[in-house]
């Protein structure tokens, strides 16, 4: 049922800026055009002499009473029209979306359910395995607390890294794991690379006068039909340890020896 207690966008500002060249604009024209009028009509310079003020006072007057009130009514008319058109597309995309919904739970039904479901599937889905490099030397240079600070700081790092759709979790000590539902392999590695720089750049102070920089290492990969989560955790786990062995700070994304199902 429609409900009409829905709230209208605010209408834009009309700018009086702009309501006042186009006055000047008009009384310029009237000026010129009382000026060619005068010239053209030859008139005699006794009947001039009389009327020339009050023809130029009057062609400055008329358009600023009338141009001026009317730019901004046009102003008011038009912005009313924009508003209308944002109120439109907004009925128009809240009609399509509760097209999709079940009337009676209101959760999405069966078409648009599956319609969902493969337009996720079809673009894949990834998971990330991120382990933080040579975090143990932080808790050692540092203290433990310091190891705490740095888990926070890359685990919200992760989290304003990636979507709202997407399932961040710790998944034990300094490591991490982020499923990217939709995602394929390249999208799933850009995504990776995107957290892997964005750590980097990080500024963990452990004291007021230190830095230390911040790496992770990040398995990537892509759900293939009949991989279960357990498959699809181990194949992006041995990722990650190759991405330790090619040196750290590093994406690896490619099948090895040990993950050519993947
Ligand atoms: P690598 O680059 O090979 O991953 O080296 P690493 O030092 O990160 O890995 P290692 O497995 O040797 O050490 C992980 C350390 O993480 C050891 C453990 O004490 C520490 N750790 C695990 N959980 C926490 C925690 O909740 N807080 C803190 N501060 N440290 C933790
Ligand atoms: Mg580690
Ligand atoms: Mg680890």
């Amino acid at each position: 049922m429609a409900h009409s207690n829905h709230t209208r966008p605010p209408l834009g500002k009309v700018s009086y800026t702009r309501a006042v060249l186009v006055t000047l604009v008009t009384v310029v024209i009237a000026q010129v055009m009382t000026a060619a009028a005068i010239v053209i009509c030859d008139i005699p310079q006794y009947i001039l002499d009389e009327i020339i003020g009050i023809w130029f006072a009057l062609a400055a007057i008329l358009p600023l009473v009338v141009t001026f009130p009317l730019a901004i009514v046009f102003q008011r008319e038009r912005l009313k029209v924009e508003q209308a058109m944002v109120e439109l597309k907004k009925a128009h995309a809240a009609l399509a979306e509760r097209a999709r919904l079940d009337p009676l739970t209101n959760l999405l039904d069966r078409k648009a359910f599956y319609n969902d479901l493969e337009t996720a599937l079809a673009g894949g889905s990834s998971l990330l395995v991120i382990d933080v490099d040579h975090f143990k030397s932080i808790n050692d240079t540092y203290g433990h607390q310091a190891g705490d600070d740095a888990l926070r700081l890359i685990a919200s790092t992760i989290e304003a890294t990636t979507r709202d759709t997407d399932i961040v979790g710790r998944l034990g000590g300094e490591e991490f794991g982020v499923f990217l539902s939709g995602a394929d392999l390249e999208k799933a590695c850009n995504i990776a690379e995107q957290i892997r720089v964005t750590i980097c750049d990080l500024e963990f102070a452990p004291t007021p006068t230190t830095r230390h920089q911040l790496t992770v290492s990040i398995g990537v990969a892509m759900r293939k039909e009949g991989q279960t989560p357990t498959d699809l955790f181990r194949i992006a786990d041995h990722r990650m340890y190759e991405a330790k062995r090619r040196g750290r700070n590093c994406v690896h994304a490619s099948s090895g020896p040990e993950s050519t199902s993947a």
